[in-house]
């Protein structure tokens, strides 16, 4: 069974809409994890094994952040580290499917689903949702925005758009609409883990924004944190 080529689309559409909100992956995390289910699941291989070094020149990043990914992924349940030496890292790598905490969301979202008729919106109360949870919840952040990033306002497709925590996840930011912005992967990326308002001034000082304009996004920063700035949610007609 192990051997066997999976179905790559469902994995694809599994990957995108469930694996990544539910373990939060960042960009980072995210590549590294579909880079390793290539080389290994996809090929119909359980195990692989490779190198940090080897990692990170294929997808172009360094040494440090891969081996944080490898290790996050891991801690997360996405990769079963069988062995890790000088030589390199044999790991398993699970389907989105064959992860536990992606297991119990699709069943839990599920029940909650048939419990409120409805499987969208419905019957969400807005400062308790978890707004990474389901795809209308993801989209009415995107929707708020008006299709242009948060921070950099630059225009932004589907295909660029991310989800980022204004109070970065490590300190413990939440999944409410309070703490979530659409970015895009640039910003997402460059942000990481600083703070939102530090991260403004910075593209203040590349000059990606005006002035006018770092003035107006940390009075947005403002209005996000203290509730101003509710998504709609009736978009899942
Ligand atoms: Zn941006």
């Amino acid at each position: 069974m192990k051997n066997k080529k999976p179905n790559a689309e469902l994995i694809w559409k599994q990957l995108e809409d469930l694996l990544v909100p539910r373990l939060r992956l960042s960009v980072i995390d995210r590549t590294v994890y579909s880079h390793l289910l290539r080389h290994s699941r996809l090929e119909g291989k359980l195990r692989l094994r490779f190198s940090i070094q080897w990692l990170g020149r294929n997808i172009r990043l360094s040494t440090g952040p891969v081996r944080e990914a490898v290790r996050r992924l891991a801690a997360q349940g996405a990769l079963r580290l069988v062995q890790r030496s000088k030589a390199g890292h044999v790991v398993e790598v699970r389907l989105p499917d064959e992860i536990r905490a992606v297991r119990l969301n699709r069943i839990e979202s599920r029940a909650a689903a048939k419990e409120q008729g409805t499987g969208a919106c419905a019957a969400v109360n807005i400062e308790e949702a978890d707004f990474l949870r389901s795809k209308p919840l993801r989209k009415a952040i995107h929707a708020r925005e008006r299709g242009q990033c948060f921070y950099c306002l630059r225009r932004t497709t589907p295909t660029v758009q991310c989800l980022d925590h204004f109070v970065p996840q490590a300190r413990l930011g939440r999944n409410s609409y309070r703490n979530l912005v659409s970015s895009c992967m640039e910003c997402n990326v460059q942000k990481g883990e600083k703070a939102a308002d530090d991260f403004l001034r910075r593209l203040y000082r590349e000059r990606r924004l005006t002035a006018t304009e770092l003035a107006a996004r940390l009075r947005a920063l403002d209005a996000l944190a203290s509730g101003k700035l509710r998504p709609s949610l009736a978009i899942d007609k």
